[in-house]
């Protein structure tokens, strides 16, 4: 994947807040409607053909990103340009149509697939949703050609979900979201709920299947050795705020941000297990309905400085096609401290 291929998707100044909006009790008793922050500012391209990896602590914000920007929650404020089209200005109609080129694969097979409707049914339902299909047995065709190429077989499509193991469920979500032919697709932690021994497998699936497909993904994990493999280019998000982004070489051998070198610190190293020192961050995450002041990460940083509460990093380029946000890469801050 080349740095100068288009984008396909861009997104710009994107914030997702929940609540906010005073109910009867916040006036009755004069309280202020309590509002999540889940996410807050979030700008970034995915260009066609590549994969972003998207890494950070449950309930940073990466699953509602990845849902934000394909419309399945609605956002408060910013841009989602897919292919020079702003989505975020479409209506109903219009973003049905747009749909099927934008798609997911959850995380949780089991949960996203209807126990009630076979696997014929299950996969099959969009194309009648989109009027791709005019007969039954068209339909059957086609789900059939799908399911063959995620590695299930034609017997397998008048089951229901709990006939089948995690892993074959996973492949019938990634049927389900290929199915439409889109171009671009969230994998929102699509292994993380299976085995490691299934996990390689469903890995290499979606390898196979973008190659085929010439798709683009955002793919979103609590993983850095499944981002670190799979992705060409890294996000790594804190709180709701992207903190570093780059080409995955540059961002896993050379990170910049602190929170970057943490994660990157609790993966063990093979080779060195002796020479490798975690960097333990103190506390939990804090929480997105009270979010820090200045740089949302001040509260765990082991680098903090007086600064860091009080104003919040702008990004800035660190290395080729590599940013950062944090105050200890800004040399006339750091100089006059
Ligand atoms: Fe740590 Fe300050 Fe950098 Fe935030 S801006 S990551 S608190 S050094």
């Amino acid at each position: 994947m080349t740095s100068t291929s288009a984008p396909l998707l861009t997104v710009k100044n994107l914030v997702k807040h929940y609540g906010g909006q005073p109910t009867l009790l916040d006036t009755l008793t004069k309280r202020k409607p309590v509002q999540i922050q889940a996410l807050n500012s979030v700008s970034f391209d995915i260009r066609k053909g590549e994969t972003l990896g998207l890494i950070g602590e449950s309930g940073c914000g990466k699953s509602t990103l990845g849902r934000t920007i394909l419309r399945l929650h609605e956002p408060t404020s910013g841009e989602i340009n897919f292919q020079g089209t702003d989505i975020t200005a479409l209506d109903t109609t219009q973003m049905k149509a747009m749909r099927q080129h934008l798609q997911i694969v959850f995380q949780d097979p089991y949960a996203s697939l209807n126990p009630r409707r076979t696997i014929a049914e299950i996969v099959g339902l969009s194309l009648q949703i989109h009027g791709l299909v005019k007969t039954k047995s068209e339909m059957r065709d086609k789900v059939v050609e799908i399911i063959e190429s995620v590695g299930l077989k034609a017997a397998h499509l008048d089951r229901y979900a709990h006939q089948f193991s995690g892993g074959q469920r996973q492949r019938i979500g990634i049927a389900r979201a290929l199915i439409l032919n889109p171009q671009f697709v969230v994998c929102d932690e699509p292994v993380s709920a299976l085995d490691v021994s299934i996990q390689a497998q469903i890995i290499q699936l979606l390898n196979e299947m973008k190659k085929q497909r010439d798709l683009t993904y955002l793919f979103i994990s609590h993983d850095i050795s499944v981002i670190g493999y799979l992705s060409d280019r890294v996000a790594v998000m804190y709180l709701g705020e992207i903190v570093e982004m780059g080409d995955t070489e540059s961002v896993l051998s050379n990170p910049r941000h602190p929170y970057t070198k943490s994660l990157l610190s609790a993966v063990p190293d093979i080779d060195n297990p002796e020479r490798k020192q975690r960097i333990r961050l103190s506390g939990d995450l804090p929480s997105p309905l009270n979010p820090p002041s200045g740089c949302k990460f001040h509260t765990r940083c082991p680098f903090a400085m007086p600064v860091c509460s009080k104003i919040a990093p702008q990004s800035v380029n660190v290395a080729p096609n590599h940013q950062t946000a944090c105050h200890l890469e800004d040399k006339n801050l750091v100089s006059a401290a």
